[in-house]
């Protein structure tokens, strides 16, 4: 792929895979993350009003999403510092995610009971 090819696909809006967010009306979305540690799976509400923030201006080229997040999550069952960075698309579908001491699931996954 050459540059000017690169830079199309760059300049494109990616498109998200579905199934990872559910959204509460206009002002949230739900995302869910699995602790690498205990394997809890915990549930994370997003205010698309305040956390997610848009890329643009200097931010436009540092990520593939339209919106991005960064969060420190911390589940009940251990202290183990989740840090999730989620890029999401103009439908706030995830676009790209990067999850250390833990791992992005969709909601099917986190519906899903383990025991069975
Ligand atoms: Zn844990």
């Amino acid at each position: 792929m050459g540059f000017l090819s690169k830079l199309f696909s760059t300049s494109r809006s990616p498109k998200g895979k579905t199934g990872y967010v559910r959204r509460e009306g206009k002002t949230a979305v739900w995302i869910y993350v699995q602790c690498g540690k205990c394997g809890e799976k915990i549930p994370v509400r997003l205010r698309t009003t305040s956390e997610l923030q848009r890329r643009e201006g200097p931010d436009a080229q540092l990520g593939p999403g339209m919106f991005f997040v960064r969060k420190t999550i911390v589940g009940s069952q251990c202290y183990q510092r989740i840090e999730a960075a989620v890029e999401f698309d103009f439908k706030y579908d995830v676009v790209d995610s990067k999850v250390v001491n833990g791992r992005l699931i969709t909601y099917e996954e986190f519906t899903k009971n383990d025991e069975q």
